[in-house]
């Protein structure tokens, strides 16, 4: 496909090519195709790792990585003083997963840069491409890993306590990567870079609905998780009568309750509230459930109404609680705030798929990614593009050749621009 701008020579992506690649990494994996499992620093993510870093060095780009081993590709530009115009993804994979999911916007990117290099154009400001460490949240519980460090939204000396399920540290797996230097190297100053633009699936069902190219990214609803332990008192089914039952699971289900009706009480569409894990002990069906484990996740595009609702559930909990005299504990995991794009970026992409034929339109992207911690450091946006029937996380996770390549040009296209 050829791009075709006033001021840029045109630019022809190479599908074929990136199809190829796309292909090719999605055999690196834990579990047989079609099946994509890398769990951060597992061999098959090393190996994956390796396979981009070849890619990134046959296009001619240098690569260096950080502490927690983010990858970074450059393509210098003629003024090395200017801050970075950056683009990038991720490509570890959450067990049983699909081959799209991240690795659209790393080796898109890669994909952009060489059709960039291929057309003639020379920018002025470097481009760089990230390969951020740890998107998924699999190996430490927590996502964003690599850009939360980067933003300094996690501090270093945090970072440094997160160990696995297996009880092996941070510190064992960077030396396992062979991750050179100390945690808190990760951290940017802010502006380090003039831009960055994330291209990923939608990961939802819209664009296909609409049949609609590109969605470019607005806002990115932020998560908050809680996390609510309820201890109450176990007993026979039989021979404990119900007066005066102390039954955990009952408390959870009115928490879960009153989950929903704050989120949907909040007065705003965007508001979701999900009560995603509810595990009861002892889980016989003839004995009163003495505890229960809630994990609630509470998204909004605005932060406000997202925490207005987050303290309603707590005051609820609280007051169930009492009332059942159950044990409570409470919790927030995390309360990122949400991020909020350029406006000249979103403005910027529009344009591009305009003098490109591609259609486009503003969105909310409610799954969440880096970009919403490099928001922190510099102005972002992101290009989405379908996958069929909105599935990800999954083997059958999809986006055909012809939608990855409009996303592919519409990247180029913007890197172009923002790189000048
Ligand atoms: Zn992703």
């Amino acid at each position: 496909m050829e791009i075709n701008f006033d001021v840029l020579p045109a630019i022809e992506t190479n599908i074929h090519r990136l199809q190829r690649e796309i292909d090719e990494l999605s055999l690196i994996s834990e579990n047989p195709a079609p099946v994509v499992t890398r769990i951060l620093f597992s061999e098959a993510d090393l190996r994956a790792r390796d396979f981009v870093k070849r890619l990134c060095r046959e296009a001619g780009l240098a690569i260096r990585e950080d502490a927690i081993g983010n990858i970074f590709a450059c393509w210098d530009g003629a003024d090395k003083k200017l801050p970075p115009v950056a683009t990038g993804s991720h490509i570890d994979a959450i067990p049983n997963a699909g081959k799209y999911d991240g690795v659209v916007g790393v080796l898109g990117g890669i994909e952009a840069i060489r059709s960039l290099k291929e057309s003639g154009f020379r920018p002025k400001r470097s481009i760089e491409l990230i390969v951020f460490t740890s998107e998924e949240p699999t190996r430490f519980g927590i996502g964003c890993l690599g850009s939360r460090l980067m933003s300094g939204v996690l501090r270093w000396n945090k970072a440094a306590k997160l160990s696995d399920l297996n009880g092996k540290t941070l510190e064992y797996w960077r030396r396992h990567a062979e991750c050179k230097g100390s945690l808190s190297s990760v951290r940017l100053a802010k502006n380090s870079y003039s831009a960055f633009v994330e291209l990923h699936i939608e990961q939802g069902p819209i664009l296909e609905r609409e049949r609609i190219a590109v969605g470019i990214v607005e806002k990115i609803a932020a998560p908050a998780t809680l996390r609510v332990v309820l201890t109450g008192v176990g007993g026979h089914a039989g021979a404990t009568l119900m007066p005066g039952r102390r039954d955990a699971l009952l408390a959870g289900a009115e928490i879960a309750l009153a989950v929903e009706t704050a989120a949907t009480g909040s007065g705003s569409a965007d508001t979701v509230g999900t009560t995603g894990l509810f595990k009861i002990e002892p889980g016989a069906v003839n004995s009163v459930p003495y505890k229960a484990l809630l994990e609630i996740d509470v998204r909004d595009t605005d932060r406000e109404t997202r925490d207005a609702v987050l303290g309603q559930i707590e005051k609820a909990a609280g007051k169930i609680c009492d009332r059942r005299k159950i044990g409570l504990k409470m919790l927030r995991l995390n309360a990122d705030p949400p991020a909020v794009c350029s406006p000249a970026l979103v403005d910027m992409a529009l344009e591009t798929c305009q003098a490109q034929n591609i259609s486009g339109r503003k969105m909310i992207s409610r799954a969440y990614h880096d970009t919403l911690f490099m928001a922190r450091l510099c102005p972002t946006t992101m290009i989405l593009i379908p996958c069929r029937k909105g599935y990800s996380h999954r083997p059958d996770e999809y986006s055909s050749p012809a939608q990855i390549e409009k996303g592919v040009c519409v990247l180029a296209g913007m890197l172009a621009m923002a790189a000048g």
